[in-house]
């Protein structure tokens, strides 16, 4: 069953605009494809980044002229400014990495552009990710009259946009909220990791927190699993991780009780990550080698596997979702489950990248799509679940990402 949206929207908000995507990356490369499919949305594209021949090479297979390219450090902010002062973006969309967020955002602010990404900050020197960061800046983009959007790729991203559709529609009261995130995919490496992998490895060796109760609760890494049956997959081991939109999901949702987060891990991915923390190579503090300081995670991005470019052999499916449990108006309970399936195979066949970033990166086309029609606009700082959810689960399955939903079924959790 496909899910389906029935109302229709007030078209005088179409809008169009100009876009400056910020990240060379796979994301990067699915979000500026979708983008360039959109031509009366998208008037204008810019995708830049730190290594201005991969911004041409993504341009090139595209082959859309209206793609313009464009090298910049992230980092510094004033190279953030005079590039947006140049191409006059309406919105900026970020997906470099995390470390990137708050210079974007400041180069934002200074030149009142509106701003987007997909993963919250991270201070490079700590695998501490939180949205406090971010979120102190709601003031001043409310007073400089524009917007911020976090989060706006799957998970974070969709899922926050799941859980607001489910409360909107289907619950009076959610209390339990599992993000369940399968990938059963097989690349044909031995190891590699789906997006960036220093980012990707700091998220998965932190311990594992969720939300009961009123607080948060710490296990050790990958502590707590459980086989979970995901749709058209089958049986998963499923592992208890932080993810970052938990955060964000139970202080806008304050009637839920307990929020966790799942992910399967193959057997082989968790020993060479037992093996890569045992010897020292997660590392993300700088050791000196041959006169030359080196941070050990770093290093190992370099001889890892390109996440951008595992798509070519990639066979299977991921599935991400929501599993809810809830009250409706009346005080009865209720058990619901929304989710997306989306193939590596056919991932590539349209972006040469795999689903995971396929699955990023069309949130985050559609995130400053439902910006440009002025149905995701309101000045500050916000998750995407603060916004109308309709719309966005209206066109996300034209773009390649559609969701189904099931109701009163067994959760399994
Ligand atoms: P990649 O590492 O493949 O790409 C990141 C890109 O950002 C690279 O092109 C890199 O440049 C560029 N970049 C890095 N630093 C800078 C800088 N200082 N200035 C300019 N450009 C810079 O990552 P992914 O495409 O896999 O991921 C992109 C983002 O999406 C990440 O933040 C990741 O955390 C997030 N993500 C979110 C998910 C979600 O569901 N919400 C899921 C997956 C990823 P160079 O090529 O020169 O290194």
């Amino acid at each position: 069953m496909s899910g389906k949206i029935t109302f229709v929207h007030n078209l005088n908000y179409l809008q169009m605009g100009k876009v400056l995507v910020v990240g060379a990356g796979g994301v990067g490369t699915v979000a500026v494809t979708k983008m360039a499919q959109l031509p009366d949305l998208f008037t204008e594209i810019m995708l830049a980044s730190r290594t201005k021949a991969k911004c041409d090479a993504i341009a090139e297979r595209i082959g859309d002229d209206r793609i313009r390219t464009a090298q910049v450090d992230a980092d510094n902010v004033e190279q953030m400014k005079k590039l947006i002062k140049s191409f006059r973006p309406d919105i900026v969309v970020n997906l470099a990495l995390p470390y990137q967020d708050l210079n974007i955002m400041d180069a934002c602010l200074a030149t009142g552009v509106a701003y987007l990404d997909t993963a919250n900050y991270e201070p490079p020197e700590e695998a501490r990710y939180a949205y406090s960061w971010q979120w102190a800046y709601h003031d001043r983009y409310r007073e400089a009259g524009l917007t911020a959007i976090l989060g706006c790729g799957f998970d974070p991203g969709v899922t926050g946009v799941f859980t607001a559709y489910a409360a909107k529609h289907h619950f009076s009261e959610i209390h339990c909220l599992d993000i369940v995130d399968c990938n059963a995919g097989d690349h044909g490496k031995p190891f590699a990791t789906n997006f960036n992998p220093e980012i990707n490895i700091r998220e998965v060796t932190q311990k594992g927190k969720y939300w009961e109760d009123g607080r948060w609760v710490y296990t050790e890494p990958h502590e707590i699993h459980r086989p979970l049956t995901y749709p058209g997959i089958g049986p998963r081991e499923s592992y208890l991780i932080y993810h970052e939109e938990l955060e964000s999901l139970v202080k806008n949702f304050p009637s839920i009780k307990r929020a966790r987060f799942w992910m399967t891990f193959g057997e082989e991915y968790l020993t060479h990550l037992r093996v890569i923390q045992n010897i020292g190579m997660a590392r993300i503090d700088p050791v000196v080698y041959n006169g030359v300081e080196i941070v050990p995670i770093q290093f190992l991005k370099a001889v890892l596997p390109n996440p951008g470019e595992l798509g070519e052999n990639y066979k299977g499916w991921t599935s991400i979702g929501c599993r809810i449990r809830g009250t409706d108006m009346g005080g009865k309970e209720h058990t619901y489950y929304i989710w997306n399936n989306c193939s590596h195979e056919e991932a590539y066949r349209e972006t040469r990248t795999q689903a995971v970033s396929y699955t990023t990166g069309v949130p985050a086309a559609m995130g400053a799509m439902m910006y440009l029609k002025g149905l995701w606009k309101r000045p500050g700082v916000w998750n995407v679940e603060q916004f109308d959810p309709d719309p966005f689960l209206l066109e996300m399955g034209k773009l390649g990402l559609p969701w189904h939903e099931k109701f009163d079924i067994d959760l399994e959790l």
